[in-house]
Order: structure tokens, then C-alpha cells, then sequence
């Protein structure tokens, strides 16, 4: 069977793996030229079941090599008043609990795996229609003109799914939250935190967690409320001293060291950007999506 896979993101790559792996054919169709993508983003928590999705397809040692074990997460009040403190999820039964890695590492492991063992990925092919024949296989037309003929057509194209309008037409679409989204890298603030345990803290004006890795970086994130949803432009118009300017007053007030932890986080050597704004979408319909990881803090 042939199975077309659009989008090669996280899920579509292990998608395609998974394919493979039950004896079938994939071909991942991913919209951006070459690798484009695949270095954006900051960092994500990949929770128990989505390591447990890995090792189906033996692939969780993309995220236990370049990623951290995140076992617990500790809760504060923007006064400093501890609320409590849970586990990142129950325990797989080998021991193994939620790990955080960089996004930049995860997507570029899972998409080198998947080219190792003999996927095709065609980079440049936007999806933007699809027809059902009548013998019930699928054709998928491409932005560029091209098409590709398959038994199956599996949306793994992100939360703006074209393949979930393509085949659902009438579904609602993602629903914005009313917060931002950004996060960094930081050094050289004193915490009294253990590595790889999160801190959460509900700010007077915004949410704002970190954690450090093993060799001491700090990693956070901060979810600024935003009534209106900025646009693209708005966001890329953004400076990252213009966000750390925001994020400072917002987190201000609070007894924690947030304002103190963005404040720290710099532009790295090869001027990549350390902060990163973005609007947390949730999609309203999951049908027909395979979902991405969970457990994402950022
Ligand atoms: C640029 C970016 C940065 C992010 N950074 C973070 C982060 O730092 N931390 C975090 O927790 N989460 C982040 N996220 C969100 C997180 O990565 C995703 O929610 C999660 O990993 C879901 O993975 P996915 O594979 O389902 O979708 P995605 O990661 O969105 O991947 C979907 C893929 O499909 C491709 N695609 C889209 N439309 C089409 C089309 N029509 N035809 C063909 N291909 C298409 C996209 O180019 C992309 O490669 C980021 C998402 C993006 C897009």
C-alpha cells in the first residue's frame, strides 16, 4: 500500500516510519524547500506516551540522546507561595519519564532517522487539494502543479492542516487562546532549582516556567496574555529586545526569577535568535490529524 504523508514534521516522519515499519509504502510530502524548518523553534517536552509512540517505531533514541529526563514540575503563585508539585506524567515501565529537548534536535534526528532507513521525503511539495477515485485510491495535487497517486492520504501537515480542510472542509479550524508564546535560553542567574525538574509559576501578568538542563542552561518559556491575535506580520516585525522589553514588565511584579531569566538571555554566537515569539494555536477538530507529541510547553 502506498501511503502519502504530508508534512515532515515530528509526526509526519514517525508516521512514515511507522509505515514502514507495518510493511507499507510511505512518501512524505513536506512544503518547505530542503530542511527549511527544521532549525526553528526553541525547545519541547516530550511526555511519556510520545516517547512510547517513539519506541513503537524504535526511534526514542533520537530524543534520549539529545534530550534531558524532566521527571517532576513544581508549582508557584507570582507571590512565591508553592502550590504544589506533580510528576511530568506516570513512569513508562522501564523508568523512563518525560524528556525536553530542543525542537531543533527532535525534528532534525527524527527527519535524518526516517532518510536512514529509506523514507522518501519530497521537500518543495505544498499540498493544496486532493481527489478520492473511485476504486478509492487518492490523488494529491501539489502547489507547484505536480501530483502523486496513493492508497491512503494521512495529514501530518501541523495545525493549520491543509489536508484536514482538504478532507473536512466545513471543520472549524484552530482557535486562538489569547496568549503569546515565547522562549529562550538563558545563563548565569542563581536558582535553587534541580536540573531537569520544571518550574512553573502563575504570574500576576503571565505564565512563566523553566527548567535547566544538565550543564546549567537555563530553559524557559512565558505565555504573555494578547487579547487580539497579532498577526504574522506583527510577530515578525518583533524584535527580540522589543519581546525581552515585554516580557521584563510583565514579569516584574512577580517574586520569581523570570524577569531576571529573560533579562540573562542573549542572541547566541551565530546570532540566532534566543527568544522566539509565537502564537499557541489549538486545533478545535482532531480528526483525520495524527497528533504531534504532547506534552509541548512552548
Ligand atoms: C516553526 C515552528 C516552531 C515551533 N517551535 C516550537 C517550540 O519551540 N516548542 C514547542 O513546544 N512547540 C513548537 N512548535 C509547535 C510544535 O513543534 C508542534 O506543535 C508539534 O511538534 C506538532 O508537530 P507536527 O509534526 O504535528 O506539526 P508541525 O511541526 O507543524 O509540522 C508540520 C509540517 O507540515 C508542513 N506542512 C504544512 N502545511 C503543508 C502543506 N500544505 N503541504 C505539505 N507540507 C505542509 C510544515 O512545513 C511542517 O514541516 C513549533 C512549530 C513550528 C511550525
Amino acid at each position: 500500500m502506498r501511503v502519502l504523508i504530508i508534512g515532515a514534521g515530528a509526526a509526519g516522519t514517525v508516521a512514515a516510519m511507522a509505515v514502514q515499519k507495518a510493511g507499507h509504502e510511505p512518501v512524505v510530502y513536506e512544503a518547505y524547500e530542503h530542511s527549511a524548518g527544521l532549525e526553528h523553534g526553541i525547545y519541547l517536552g516530550v511526555a511519556v506516551n510520545g516517547l512510547d509512540a517513539l519506541r513503537a517505531v524504535d526511534a526514542q533514541h533520537v530524543v534520549m540522546s539529545a534530550g534531558f529526563p524532566s521527571g517532576r514540575m513544581t508549582f508557584y503563585s507570582g507571590t512565591g507561595r508553592k502550590l504544589g508539585e506533580m510528576p511530568m506524567g506516570p513512569e513508562l515501565s522501564d523508568g523512563s519519564v518525560t524528556y525536553t529537548v530542543r525542537r531543533s534536535d527532535l525534528y532534525g534526528g527524527l527527519h535524518q532517522e526516517a532518510l536512514d532507513r529509506g523514507v522518501r521525503i519530497e521537500h518543495g511539495r505544498q499540498l493544496v487539494g486532493a481527489e478520492c477515485r473511485e476504486d478509492g485510491s487518492v490523488v494529491a495535487r501539489f502547489a507547484d502543479g505536480s501530483t502523486a497517486e496513493g492508497d491512503v492520504l494521512v495529514g501530518a501537515d501541523g495545525v493549520h492542516s491543509a489536508t484536514r480542510t482538504v478532507i473536512a472542509p466545513a471543520n472549524p479550524g484552530p482557535r486562538y487562546t489569547g496568549l503569546g508564546d515565547a522562549g529562550g535560553f538563558a545563563r548565569d542567574v542563581a536558582l535553587d532549582s534541580e536540573p531537569g525538574s520544571y518550574v512553573m509559576i502563575w504570574g500576576k501578568n503571565c505564565f512563566f516556567g523553566y527548567t535547566v538542563s544538565p550543564d546549567g542552561e537555563i530553559w524557559w518559556f512565558a505565555n504573555p496574555p494578547s487579547r487580539a491575535q497579532p498577526s504574522r506580520a506583527e510577530l515578525r516585525a518583533l524584535s527580540a529586545a522589543q519581546l525581552r522589553t515585554r516580557l521584563i514588565d510583565l514579569l516584574a511584579p512577580d517574586r520569581s526569577p523570570g524577569a531576571a531569566i529573560v533579562a540573562a538571555s542573549r542572541r547566541d554566537r551565530g546570532g540566532q535568535r534566543r527568544l522566539r515569539a509565537g502564537q499557541p494555536v489549538r486545533p478545535a477538530v482532531r480528526a483525520h490529524l495524527v497528533p504531534g507529541p504532547h506534552g509541548d510547553h512552548r
